[in-house]
């Protein structure tokens, strides 16, 4: 098959051939892809999709440690103006394996499966958690007008108040009778 026709979608990393002696470090660095990450409706898309992510294997006593870092730029609809907004997510991760650990063991990662690292997975879930509750086009993006819809970022307005309430008025005159 020739190379690159078919796109890993999912990376993952052979540990059966990993003998690391204490104090070794393994390092690499290998193409993940993301996909769309879905937040509040919107599809926030990593520009590039595929993203160098650098790995240290090294050993602990009793465990492997993977070390992950990797920086993720995506983009997508500001959640207040849904105008363009863009994130940057830099992550650094690190778990713990032990492979003899049963898998409910606190030395067991979830990201080993069947003697390979789901590094695709892993990188996923990272850069999901280091997401902002709120992706905004800019920090104090004023958001869109809550009467007619306009952006009140290029258009910034009020509405004049409506007619007073007609129980406020009836105070008013009753507050001013002698
Ligand atoms: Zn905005
Ligand atoms: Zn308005």
């Amino acid at each position: 098959m020739p190379r690159g026709q078919y796109a890993q979608r999912v990376t993952s990393v052979d540990l059966r051939t990993l003998r690391l002696r204490p104090g070794e470090v393994r390092q690499q660095t290998l193409d993940v892809v993301l996909e769309p990450f879905v937040l509040g409706g919107q599809h926030y898309e990593a520009v590039p999709a595929t993203i160098p992510v650098a790995l240290e294997i090294s050993q602990a006593s009793g465990a492997t440690v993977f070390d992950m870092q990797l920086e993720a730029h995506l983009t997508g609809a500001c959640m207040r103006c849904l105008g363009f907004a863009e994130v940057v997510a830099g992550v650094r991760a690190r778990e713990f394996h032990d492979f003899d650990a049963p898998p409910a063991d606190e030395l067991h990662s979830d990201y080993v499966v069947n003697d390979h690292l789901e590094l695709g997975a892993w990188a996923r879930d990272a850069v999901a958690l280091e997401l902002p509750e709120q992706i905004l086009c800019r920090e104090d993006c004023a958001g869109l007008c809550p009467v007619c819809g306009k952006d009140l970022n290029f258009d910034p307005h009020e509405h004049l108040e409506r007619e007073p309430d007609p129980r406020w008025a009836a105070l008013e005159g009753f507050l001013q009778d002698p």
